[in-house]
Protein backbone atom coordinates (compact mmCIF):
# COMPACT_ATOMS: atom_id res chain seq x y z
CA UNK A 1 0.00 0.00 0.00
CA UNK A 2 1.35 3.26 -1.25
CA UNK A 3 1.73 6.06 1.51
CA UNK A 4 -1.24 8.38 -0.32
CA UNK A 5 -3.64 5.33 0.20
CA UNK A 6 -2.29 4.42 4.26
CA UNK A 7 -2.84 8.44 4.74
CA UNK A 8 -6.37 8.40 2.97
CA UNK A 9 -7.64 5.43 4.50
CA UNK A 10 -6.58 6.33 8.28
CA UNK A 11 -8.00 10.06 7.03
CA UNK A 12 -11.18 8.09 6.40
CA UNK A 13 -11.08 5.65 9.33
CA UNK A 14 -10.83 9.42 11.09
CA UNK A 15 -13.47 10.82 9.64
CA UNK A 16 -16.04 7.52 10.62
CA UNK A 17 -15.05 7.21 13.88
CA UNK A 18 -15.02 11.07 14.77
CA UNK A 19 -17.46 12.97 12.57
CA UNK A 20 -20.79 13.17 11.83
CA UNK A 21 -20.58 11.42 7.86
CA UNK A 22 -23.28 13.54 6.53
CA UNK A 23 -21.39 16.97 7.44
CA UNK A 24 -18.73 15.14 5.69
CA UNK A 25 -20.18 13.91 3.11
CA UNK A 26 -21.67 16.94 2.04
CA UNK A 27 -17.96 18.76 2.44
CA UNK A 28 -16.63 16.49 0.81
CA UNK A 29 -18.68 17.47 -2.28
CA UNK A 30 -18.22 21.23 -1.58
CA UNK A 31 -14.19 20.21 -1.46
CA UNK A 32 -14.79 17.59 -4.85
CA UNK A 33 -16.53 20.39 -6.84
CA UNK A 34 -13.69 22.51 -6.18
CA UNK A 35 -11.11 19.83 -7.22
CA UNK A 36 -9.76 19.21 -3.51
CA UNK A 37 -8.48 15.91 -2.09
CA UNK A 38 -10.68 14.28 0.52
CA UNK A 39 -7.99 15.13 3.06
CA UNK A 40 -8.94 18.72 2.38
CA UNK A 41 -11.68 18.08 4.35
CA UNK A 42 -8.95 18.64 7.60
CA UNK A 43 -8.65 22.08 5.72
CA UNK A 44 -10.06 24.97 6.49
CA UNK A 45 -12.42 25.76 3.56
CA UNK A 46 -12.19 29.04 1.19
CA UNK A 47 -14.94 30.47 -0.35
CA UNK A 48 -15.58 33.22 -2.40
CA UNK A 49 -18.45 36.35 -1.80
CA UNK A 50 -20.50 37.87 -4.39
CA UNK A 51 -19.89 41.91 -2.92
CA UNK A 52 -23.20 43.42 -4.38
CA UNK A 53 -22.27 46.80 -4.03
CA UNK A 54 -18.95 47.01 -5.87
CA UNK A 55 -20.46 44.27 -8.23
CA UNK A 56 -16.60 42.17 -7.60
CA UNK A 57 -16.28 38.55 -6.12
CA UNK A 58 -13.85 38.24 -2.94
CA UNK A 59 -11.77 35.27 -2.15
CA UNK A 60 -11.53 34.27 1.72
CA UNK A 61 -11.42 31.60 4.20
CA UNK A 62 -14.67 30.56 5.75
CA UNK A 63 -13.67 32.06 9.53
CA UNK A 64 -13.08 35.75 7.97
CA UNK A 65 -16.21 35.29 6.53
CA UNK A 66 -17.93 34.84 9.78
CA UNK A 67 -16.20 37.30 11.13
CA UNK A 68 -17.38 39.81 8.45
CA UNK A 69 -21.06 37.88 8.81
CA UNK A 70 -21.62 38.51 12.24
CA UNK A 71 -20.22 42.14 12.43
CA UNK A 72 -23.06 42.70 9.63
CA UNK A 73 -25.72 40.46 11.20
CA UNK A 74 -26.18 41.26 15.07
CA UNK A 75 -24.91 44.34 17.24
CA UNK A 76 -21.41 44.59 17.73
CA UNK A 77 -21.86 45.17 21.70
CA UNK A 78 -23.63 42.22 22.08
CA UNK A 79 -22.29 40.26 24.94
CA UNK A 80 -19.49 37.61 23.67
CA UNK A 81 -22.02 34.41 24.46
CA UNK A 82 -24.83 35.83 22.04
CA UNK A 83 -21.89 37.11 19.32
CA UNK A 84 -20.90 32.98 19.31
CA UNK A 85 -24.41 31.90 19.09
CA UNK A 86 -24.57 34.34 16.03
CA UNK A 87 -21.18 33.02 14.55
CA UNK A 88 -22.25 29.40 14.88
CA UNK A 89 -25.89 30.54 13.46
CA UNK A 90 -24.00 32.00 10.54
CA UNK A 91 -21.41 29.64 9.92
CA UNK A 92 -23.93 26.52 9.75
CA UNK A 93 -26.33 29.31 7.53
CA UNK A 94 -23.38 29.67 5.03
CA UNK A 95 -22.11 25.72 5.28
CA UNK A 96 -26.08 24.63 4.46
CA UNK A 97 -25.64 27.11 1.43
CA UNK A 98 -21.90 25.84 0.21
CA UNK A 99 -22.87 22.47 0.30
CA UNK A 100 -26.49 22.80 -1.43
CA UNK A 101 -24.32 24.08 -4.33
CA UNK A 102 -26.69 27.35 -4.77
CA UNK A 103 -24.55 29.44 -6.75
CA UNK A 104 -24.45 33.58 -6.48
CA UNK A 105 -23.64 36.49 -9.25
CA UNK A 106 -20.47 35.50 -10.87
CA UNK A 107 -20.53 32.13 -9.55
CA UNK A 108 -19.60 33.25 -6.08
CA UNK A 109 -20.17 30.60 -3.25
CA UNK A 110 -21.92 33.16 -1.17
CA UNK A 111 -23.42 36.71 -1.59
CA UNK A 112 -23.77 39.47 0.73
CA UNK A 113 -27.14 40.19 0.10
CA UNK A 114 -29.42 39.47 2.94
CA UNK A 115 -32.63 38.78 0.95
CA UNK A 116 -30.69 35.71 -0.81
CA UNK A 117 -27.88 35.29 1.71
CA UNK A 118 -26.24 36.77 4.57
CA UNK A 119 -25.13 40.05 5.51
CA UNK A 120 -21.05 40.70 5.40
CA UNK A 121 -18.98 43.94 6.70
CA UNK A 122 -14.88 44.24 5.62
CA UNK A 123 -12.93 45.65 8.59
CA UNK A 124 -13.11 49.29 6.66
CA UNK A 125 -16.92 49.25 6.15
CA UNK A 126 -17.59 48.39 9.32
CA UNK A 127 -15.15 50.98 10.86
CA UNK A 128 -16.92 53.34 8.85
CA UNK A 129 -19.80 52.28 10.69
CA UNK A 130 -18.71 52.46 13.98
CA UNK A 131 -15.65 54.82 14.38
CA UNK A 132 -15.15 54.85 17.85
CA UNK A 133 -15.45 51.72 19.13
CA UNK A 134 -14.36 50.01 15.88
CA UNK A 135 -11.35 47.70 17.25
CA UNK A 136 -12.61 47.00 20.50
CA UNK A 137 -15.89 45.58 18.62
CA UNK A 138 -14.25 43.91 15.80
CA UNK A 139 -11.87 42.34 18.28
CA UNK A 140 -14.76 40.93 20.23
CA UNK A 141 -16.09 39.62 17.08
CA UNK A 142 -12.92 37.97 16.44
CA UNK A 143 -13.03 36.42 19.67
CA UNK A 144 -16.27 34.83 19.36
CA UNK A 145 -15.60 33.37 16.01
CA UNK A 146 -12.49 32.00 17.35
CA UNK A 147 -13.52 30.33 19.99
CA UNK A 148 -16.91 28.81 18.34
CA UNK A 149 -13.92 27.87 15.49
CA UNK A 150 -15.37 24.95 12.98
CA UNK A 151 -18.88 24.89 15.02
CA UNK A 152 -22.04 23.99 13.44
CA UNK A 153 -26.25 23.12 14.44
CA UNK A 154 -26.78 19.72 13.53
CA UNK A 155 -30.44 18.08 13.59
CA UNK A 156 -30.59 14.41 12.63
CA UNK A 157 -27.25 14.65 11.73
CA UNK A 158 -27.80 17.41 8.96
CA UNK A 159 -26.80 21.25 9.31
CA UNK A 160 -29.77 22.89 10.08
CA UNK A 161 -31.60 25.62 8.43
CA UNK A 162 -30.01 28.09 11.12
CA UNK A 163 -32.70 31.01 10.41
CA UNK A 164 -32.29 34.42 12.77
CA UNK A 165 -33.78 37.53 13.03
CA UNK A 166 -34.10 40.26 14.95
CA UNK A 167 -36.29 40.58 17.78
CA UNK A 168 -39.37 37.82 18.34
CA UNK A 169 -41.14 39.96 20.83
CA UNK A 170 -41.89 37.05 23.12
CA UNK A 171 -42.71 34.20 21.23
CA UNK A 172 -40.46 33.08 18.25
CA UNK A 173 -42.80 31.39 15.17
CA UNK A 174 -42.67 28.40 13.82
CA UNK A 175 -41.62 27.39 10.42
CA UNK A 176 -44.98 26.12 9.88
CA UNK A 177 -46.65 29.37 10.22
CA UNK A 178 -44.36 31.28 8.67
CA UNK A 179 -43.53 29.37 5.55
CA UNK A 180 -45.57 26.82 5.98
CA UNK A 181 -43.23 24.06 6.22
CA UNK A 182 -43.31 21.76 9.41
CA UNK A 183 -39.68 21.72 10.73
CA UNK A 184 -38.41 20.31 13.83
CA UNK A 185 -36.41 22.65 15.27
CA UNK A 186 -38.42 25.65 14.04
CA UNK A 187 -40.88 25.38 16.49
CA UNK A 188 -42.44 28.69 18.52
CA UNK A 189 -40.56 28.70 22.04
CA UNK A 190 -41.22 31.31 24.41
CA UNK A 191 -38.85 33.78 24.31
CA UNK A 192 -38.69 36.06 27.68
CA UNK A 193 -35.41 37.78 27.06
CA UNK A 194 -36.44 40.43 24.36
CA UNK A 195 -37.67 43.38 26.11
CA UNK A 196 -34.29 45.25 25.98
CA UNK A 197 -34.94 45.35 22.44
CA UNK A 198 -36.05 48.63 21.34
CA UNK A 199 -38.21 47.01 18.46
CA UNK A 200 -39.81 44.64 21.49
CA UNK A 201 -42.95 46.47 20.90
CA UNK A 202 -43.77 49.68 19.09
CA UNK A 203 -47.03 51.27 17.81
CA UNK A 204 -47.74 53.51 14.63
CA UNK A 205 -50.69 55.32 12.95
CA UNK A 206 -50.64 54.31 8.99
CA UNK A 207 -52.76 57.18 7.48
CA UNK A 208 -55.64 56.55 6.10
CA UNK A 209 -53.95 58.00 2.82
CA UNK A 210 -51.63 55.77 2.40
CA UNK A 211 -53.68 52.69 3.26
CA UNK A 212 -56.00 53.71 0.58
CA UNK A 213 -53.14 53.91 -2.26
CA UNK A 214 -52.73 50.82 -0.94
CA UNK A 215 -55.61 48.98 -1.08
CA UNK A 216 -58.32 51.09 -2.23
CA UNK A 217 -61.21 53.51 -0.70
CA UNK A 218 -62.40 52.87 2.44
CA UNK A 219 -61.56 53.76 6.56
CA UNK A 220 -61.71 49.65 7.11
CA UNK A 221 -59.36 47.08 8.52
CA UNK A 222 -60.44 43.33 9.60
CA UNK A 223 -58.10 40.76 10.39
CA UNK A 224 -59.02 37.34 9.40
CA UNK A 225 -56.36 35.11 10.55
CA UNK A 226 -54.34 35.05 13.75
CA UNK A 227 -51.71 32.07 14.08
CA UNK A 228 -51.17 30.45 17.34
CA UNK A 229 -48.58 33.31 18.28
CA UNK A 230 -50.47 35.94 17.35
CA UNK A 231 -49.03 36.69 13.89
CA UNK A 232 -51.51 38.09 11.89
CA UNK A 233 -52.09 35.08 8.56
CA UNK A 234 -54.98 37.10 6.72
CA UNK A 235 -56.49 40.74 7.10
CA UNK A 236 -59.13 42.54 5.56
CA UNK A 237 -57.87 45.93 4.81
CA UNK A 238 -60.31 48.48 2.82
CA UNK A 239 -61.18 45.74 -0.34
CA UNK A 240 -58.21 44.15 -0.48
CA UNK A 241 -57.42 41.39 1.61
CA UNK A 242 -53.66 40.22 2.34
CA UNK A 243 -51.54 37.98 4.03
CA UNK A 244 -49.75 38.88 7.00
CA UNK A 245 -46.32 38.74 4.94
CA UNK A 246 -47.95 41.18 2.45
CA UNK A 247 -49.88 43.55 5.03
CA UNK A 248 -45.98 43.40 6.46
CA UNK A 249 -44.41 44.13 3.63
CA UNK A 250 -46.77 46.98 2.28
CA UNK A 251 -47.28 49.00 5.09
CA UNK A 252 -43.19 48.32 6.07
CA UNK A 253 -44.30 47.21 9.15
CA UNK A 254 -41.89 45.44 12.07
CA UNK A 255 -43.67 41.90 11.80
CA UNK A 256 -46.44 40.15 11.53
CA UNK A 257 -46.82 39.82 15.39
CA UNK A 258 -49.23 43.12 15.83
CA UNK A 259 -52.77 44.32 16.75
CA UNK A 260 -54.62 46.88 14.81
CA UNK A 261 -57.44 49.71 15.13
CA UNK A 262 -59.32 51.74 13.52
CA UNK A 263 -58.34 55.33 14.64
CA UNK A 264 -59.61 59.00 12.60
CA UNK A 265 -56.22 59.11 11.42
CA UNK A 266 -55.80 56.06 9.69
CA UNK A 267 -55.02 52.41 11.16
CA UNK A 268 -53.02 52.21 14.31
CA UNK A 269 -50.88 49.17 15.02
CA UNK A 270 -49.13 48.20 17.99
CA UNK A 271 -46.66 45.58 16.74
CA UNK A 272 -44.28 43.26 18.70
CA UNK A 273 -40.79 42.18 17.78
CA UNK A 274 -38.83 42.45 14.17
CA UNK A 275 -38.22 40.01 11.70
CA UNK A 276 -39.86 37.20 11.30
CA UNK A 277 -39.76 35.68 14.11
CA UNK A 278 -38.36 32.02 13.22
CA UNK A 279 -35.68 30.23 15.25
CA UNK A 280 -32.56 32.57 16.86
CA UNK A 281 -34.28 35.67 18.19
CA UNK A 282 -30.46 38.05 18.34
CA UNK A 283 -32.26 40.35 21.19
CA UNK A 284 -33.53 36.89 22.99
CA UNK A 285 -29.65 36.14 22.72
CA UNK A 286 -28.56 39.27 24.13
CA UNK A 287 -30.85 38.36 27.39
CA UNK A 288 -30.43 35.10 27.71
CA UNK A 289 -26.01 36.41 27.48
CA UNK A 290 -26.78 39.10 30.00
CA UNK A 291 -28.76 36.69 32.67
CA UNK A 292 -25.14 34.35 32.45
CA UNK A 293 -26.37 31.63 30.03
CA UNK A 294 -23.54 30.00 27.51
CA UNK A 295 -24.26 29.76 23.78
CA UNK A 296 -24.42 26.14 23.68
CA UNK A 297 -27.89 26.87 26.16
CA UNK A 298 -28.90 30.25 24.10
CA UNK A 299 -28.96 27.72 21.19
CA UNK A 300 -30.51 24.77 22.70
CA UNK A 301 -33.47 27.11 23.45
CA UNK A 302 -34.18 28.34 20.20
CA UNK A 303 -33.54 25.62 17.90
CA UNK A 304 -34.68 22.88 20.44
CA UNK A 305 -33.18 18.91 19.93
CA UNK A 306 -30.50 19.95 17.88
CA UNK A 307 -26.81 19.40 18.86
CA UNK A 308 -23.57 21.60 18.45
CA UNK A 309 -20.85 19.69 16.22
CA UNK A 310 -16.94 20.88 15.90
CA UNK A 311 -15.73 20.34 12.05
CA UNK A 312 -11.91 19.36 13.05
CA UNK A 313 -10.41 21.86 10.55
ZN1 LIG B 1 -37.31 37.07 21.58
Amino acid sequence: MNIMVSTYLFNMKKIIIFSSAIVFAALAVFFALRGCSTQSIHELPMVTVYRSQSGQVEQMDLEEYIIGTVAAEMPASFESEALKAQAICARTYALRKLTEGKSYPHQADLSDNINTCQGYLSYEEFAGRHPHQSEQWWLNIQQAVEETRGQVILHDNQLIDALYHSTCGGQTASALEVFGQNIDYLQSVQCGYCQISKRYKTEQVLDWQDVVAVSGEGECVEVMATSSTGRIEQVKVNQKVMKGSEFRQAFGLPSTRCTVRMENQGINVISYGYGHGVGLCQYGAQGMALQGKNYQQILAHYYPGTRIYKIPY
